[in-house]
C-alpha cells in the first residue's frame, strides 16, 4: 500500500534528525514526539492534577488563594525530570519545554479541576536574562499547553522590572521581600474578569509564583490557578 506523502516525508526527517527522547537523551525512537518507550512508562507523574487539595496546593496554604495547581513531574536527584530540566535550561533546548507543555495539556485538558481557564501567563524572566538564554523556558511550556488546551497564551501578561538576585541563599521571608513588587501587569484590562493559568518551569519555595499570583489578583475578578513543569519535594 502507497504511505501518504506526509509520513513518506516523516521518515525522511526523523533519518536525517534523528529524535532524542527528553528523559534519556538516546536517539532511541520515541513516542508522542518526546519521550521513548522506557521513559515514557517510568515518568515520575505526580498526578496532582486530578487531586482536590494535593501537595502542590497546600504549599500555598495561607499564601496565595488559589483555583487549582499541579506540577506534572516530581523532581528526583539523577533522574529523567534533571535530565529533561536540564537540556531546556542548559542545552538551549527549548522544543523541550514546548513539547512537554503539549503532552501536559492532554492530561490537564481532560482534569475537571483545570476545566474554564481563559488565559494562560508564563512567570516572565527580566529580558536581560530573557536575551541571555534566547528564552523563556516557562513561556516555551506555556505555549505548549496552550496549544493543546486550546486556550489563549499571554507571553508579555506579567513583567518584570527588577533584575532580582539569587534567591537559593535567603530565607523565606527574604525572599518574599526581595521579590515584592517585582512583577508588574502589563495592562489590566486584557486579564480582568478572567481565570489564570500561572505556569513556571519548577516548583520550589514558590516565592516567585506567589508574587506573581499575588500580582495577578490585584486585579478585578482575576482567578488564579498554576502548573509547573516539576517540583521537588513539598
Ligand atoms: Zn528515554
Amino acid at each position: 500500500m502507497l504511505q501518504p506523502i506526509t509520513s513518506l516525508l516523516g521518515d525522511i526527517v526523523d533519518l536525517v534528525f534523528p529524535q532524542t527522547c527528553a528523559a534519556c537523551v538516546d536517539s532511541k525512537p520515541v513516542q508522542n514526539g518526546i519521550f521513548c518507550i522506557s521513559c515514557l512508562a517510568e515518568l515520575p507523574e505526580t498526578g496532582f492534577h486530578q487531586i482536590e487539595g494535593n501537595p502542590f496546593e497546600a504549599h500555598f496554604w495561607g499564601r496565595v488563594p488559589l483555583h487549582a495547581g499541579a506540577a506534572f513531574l516530581f523532581f528526583v536527584p539523577d533522574g529523567r525530570t534533571q535530565t529533561l530540566l536540564h537540556h531546556i535550561k542548559y542545552r538551549s533546548r527549548s522544543d523541550f519545554a514546548r513539547t512537554i507543555g503539549a503532552f501536559y495539556g492532554n492530561r490537564l485538558k481532560s482534569a475537571p479541576r483545570f476545566q474554564g481557564i481563559d488565559l494562560i501567563i508564563p512567570v516572565p524572566l527580566h529580558w536581560k536574562k530573557e536575551h541571555q538564554r534566547g528564552f523563556n523556558q516557562s513561556a516555551e511550556f506555556g505555549l505548549g499547553l496552550s496549544e493543546t488546551m486550546s486556550v489563549p497564551f499571554l507571553k508579555t501578561g506579567l513583567q518584570r522590572k527588577r533584575y532580582t538576585q539569587t534567591q537559593t541563599k535567603k530565607t523565606r521571608a527574604e525572599r518574599v521581600s526581595n521579590l515584592k513588587d517585582a512583577f508588574v501587569i502589563k495592562d489590566p484590562k486584557e486579564i480582568r474578569g478572567k481565570h489564570i493559568l500561572l505556569v513556571d518551569d519548577v516548583l520550589t519555595t514558590g516565592a516567585t509564583l506567589e508574587a506573581c499570583a499575588l500580582a495577578l489578583l490585584q486585579v478585578h475578578g482575576v482567578r488564579v490557578s498554576m502548573a509547573t513543569i516539576a517540583c521537588g519535594r513539598l
